[in-house]
């Protein structure tokens, strides 16, 4: 028998129509591309994003049609998200962080028809679109005063477009499971592949986010996403944020230490979430200048994993509560985080740190299996390794134009590519990228917590570890370090930093210090270019 509910099909529109009816003046604070800060509210939002669903008609753009942007976070670029989704054409927000070569790829790939572009990425939209044969038009993300004289061919101005227009449009109307956003992993691990949301998808991500343990996004909030729109999504935060009747500050084009400060300061924001190398940037000039940022209570700091150092700056320095997110662009992308039970905070501060390093535990919506190679599934014991397994309505079922082929085991399960331990709490550790492992003597070692241990040392910015052929043990580790400014360190000094911190056979067979340790595009390290860089590399 069915249950005689309603139904009310699952379609983002609904999140920014729930906006401006019930916190439609709630703002929406934006340091702008050109420069100013820039206020505006959901009210306004969804009226201009209503004007971008009428220029779309205007131009014949259909249900399914893919329409990119290639922008920063924004209000602007929330109008455009919405404006898109609303009709049911499907958004895919390009990463600039791309090498051109790749954005090229991921253009022709996945079809886009319009780009919507920030006037910072011009030039780069310049060097790439004569290579991309399906771009018809492409919309300049600024007014007619800022309107730059550009190569790009028919290049129109925002602004001027939604004025030509009334807005008077419907959104929804399509199936809950109509695709609504694209997104290309950022390729650390292989070549860029589509995951593609569903409207359905994000609205339950969005409920998922919304839970307590997770973003918990309200109006007395103030949320600061540092996390660019086009790396996962901005975490959902351009959705929980309207969804929550909160308030958003959006930080445009600067990412900096002193940037992101200011608007902290200048917005009283509760609540940021960013990158473990943006949180760095801000450590060291809230350091530098002797600044606090009293208002913030919680960052959640993700993508990467998220060094002990890292924690105990936040809380010993500053009181503020680091909550660890782990996902992927393919879990839409929460999957677990770091909360602590009331058992867990009972115990001293420092016990906790063993389990304020790990990712955490899923929320509602998210199930996790560990399985072996073999496929069988691992206990949950805290030390058993495996492939960590992921399964629910936010998880992708398969990469678009079914890239990969068949991604899911015969339960549903979608490999992460991560291996992890869950405890006996239920938390769970990434202990590396299956990718990333050193396997020595048949045994694993992760690359991950040397490189957490490591970047521990004052003296050091960024730390990489790689495997290097041995000819006894198959594999041994290296440690890449990049020291911070003006110091100066030698391996034995490292070396005797790791001792009693580090199983002994985990100690790094060589310590090499590095200039530059490569970014990836979504600001992790590169571990494909770091091996790429030391691929000549022997050990001594
Ligand atoms: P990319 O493949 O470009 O890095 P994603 O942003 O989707 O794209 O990265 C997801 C991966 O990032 C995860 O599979 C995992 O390896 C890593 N990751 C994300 N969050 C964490 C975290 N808190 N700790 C450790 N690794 C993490």
């Amino acid at each position: 028998m069915l249950g005689l509910m309603q139904d009310w099909p699952l379609t983002v529109d609904k999140i920014i129509d729930h906006a401006k009816n019930w916190h439609g003046h709630r703002e929406v604070v934006t340091r702008s591309v050109e420069g100013p800060i820039v206020r505006t509210s959901y009210a306004e939002i969804h009226a201009r994003a209503k004007r971008v669903t009428s220029v779309l008609k205007d131009w014949d753009v259909k249900v399914g049609d893919r329409i990119a942007t290639l922008a920063w976070n924004t209000g602007r670029h929330m109008e455009v998200w919405y404006g898109i989704m609303g009709m049911g054409a499907v958004c895919h927000t390009l990463n600039p962080r791309l090498f051109p070569e790749q954005l090229v790829y991921i253009i022709n790939h996945a079809e886009d028809k319009i780009i919507f572009v920030d006037l910072t990425f011009i030039p780069l939209l310049e060097a790439v679109l004569p290579h991309c044969p399906s771009v018809e038009r492409v919309v300049v993300l600024t007014d007619e005063l800022t309107m730059p004289a550009t190569k790009l061919p028919g290049a129109e101005c925002y602004e001027a477009l939604l004025a030509g227009v009334s807005g008077d449009v419907a959104w929804g109307g399509f199936d809950e499971q109509t695709a609504c956003g694209l997104c290309y992993t950022s390729g650390t691990t292989g070549n860029p592949k589509g995951v593609l949301y569903s409207h359905r998808s994000n609205f339950i991500h969005t409920l998922l986010g919304m839970q307590a343990t997770v973003l918990g996004a309200s109006p007395s909030d103030v949320i600061l996403p540092v996390v660019p729109m086009f790396h996962a999504n901005a975490w959902g935060i351009a959705f929980a944020g309207p969804a929550g009747g909160t308030k958003l500050v959006m930080p445009g084009a600067r990412m900096d230490g002193a940037a992101i400060y200011e608007l902290i300061e200048s917005e009283g924001v509760t609540f940021s979430a960013a990158v473990p190398t943006v949180w760095q940037g801000l450590l060291t000039h809230l350091r530098e200048n002797n600044l606090k940022i009293p208002t913030v209570k919680k960052v959640l700091i993700g993508g990467s994993a998220v060094p002990e150092s890292l924690i105990r700056a936040f809380h010993d320095e500053f009181d503020i509560e680091v909550l660890q997110g782990w996902g992927m662009t393919e879990t839409s992308p929460i999957g677990t985080l770091s909360n602590m039970t009331p058992e867990l905070s009972a115990l001293p501060y420092d016990e906790q740190m063993k389990w304020r390093v790990k990712q955490g535990t899923p929320p509602l919506g998210v199930e996790l299996k560990l399985k072996n190679y073999a496929g069988q599934e691992m206990p949950h014991d805290g030390h058993t390794y495996g492939r960590l397994m992921i399964k629910g309505p936010t998880i992708a079922g398969a990469y678009f134009k079914g890239e990969g082929g068949d991604i899911l085991d015969h339960e549903g399960f979608f490999d992460t590519g991560d291996v992890s331990t869950i405890d006996e709490q239920g938390f769970m550790q990434i202990t590396d990228r299956a990718k990333d492992v050193i396997k020595s003597g048949g045994e694993w070692i992760s690359s991950i917590e040397i490189e957490n241990i490591s970047v521990g040392h004052p003296k050091v910015e960024l730390a990489a570890v790689i495997g290097a052929a041995h000819p006894k043990w198959d594999e041994r580790p290296v440690l890449v370090i990049k020291l911070k400014p003006d110091q100066v360190q030698d391996k034995q000094e490292h070396l005797d930093f790791l001792q009693g911190k580090i199983a002994k056979w985990w100690m790094p067979d060589d310590v090499v210090f590095v200039d530059e340790i490569p970014l990836g595009a979504t600001g992790k390290i590169d571990k494909k270019l770091v091996r790429e860089r030391m691929k000549d590399y022997r050990l001594p």
